[in-house]
């Protein structure tokens, strides 16, 4: 039996859809969902940092909008799977108030009983992730901080990550029913 630990948004929550529609409203831009990751966005000159951190308050921090949130296709199926499995599972995600107490509340309307830990933006999860045996994130560079921390490290995939090179950092896994198998081999 392992301890799991997994980020939020883009994991469990999917906000693609909301920041692509926030993004239009805010700011007159059409950008799709599955580009919409602050590296392709900023990258690309789509928004500035500020007014990406901005829509990201916005999606993350607004309860009406926040509680639009779509779950990741299969999770709701497979993560209650997985502590059906006997494994632990804890979020680590870099919300930080009032963003994450919107996340629990979404997360029990979806019928999830998770445990949460809330680093805050652009800390490190490291502390966080002691003690566990494998983490899933869908961003390489919270992945990265990990390596010497959690022996198992995956990526999960969307468009918005496809460019990227995991290297060693860690291996892919582009579903959640292809997550459930891993941790059963
Ligand atoms: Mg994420």
């Amino acid at each position: 039996m392992m301890k799991i630990g997994l980020d939020f948004d883009g994991v469990i929550s999917d906000c693609g859809r909301l920041k692509s529609d926030g993004a239009r409203k805010l700011y007159g831009v059409d950008i799709p969902p599955a580009k919409f990751k602050k590296e392709i966005v900023v990258g690309e000159g789509h928004l500035t940092a500020e007014q990406y951190r901005n829509l990201q308050n916005v999606i993350y921090g607004t309860r009406e909008i926040g509680f639009l949130m779509e779950p990741v296709d299969g999770v709701l199926h497979f993560l209650p799977r997985l502590v059906a499995d006997g494994h632990t599972v804890l979020i680590i995600t870099s919300r930080g108030e009032p963003e994450l107490k919107i996340a629990k509340e979404w997360s029990i309307r979806q019928g999830l009983r998770l445990d949460f830990v809330g680093v805050g933006y652009g800390n490190s999860k490291a502390e966080a992730a002691i003690g566990l045996d494998l983490y899933v994130d869908d961003d390489l560079d919270k992945l990265a901080d990990l390596i010497d921390v959690v022996p198992r490290r995956f990526l999960f995939s969307w468009g918005y990550n496809a460019h990227v090179d995991v290297g060693t950092i860690a291996k892919r896994v582009a579903s959640w029913e292809e997550l459930h198998r891993t941790t059963q081999a």
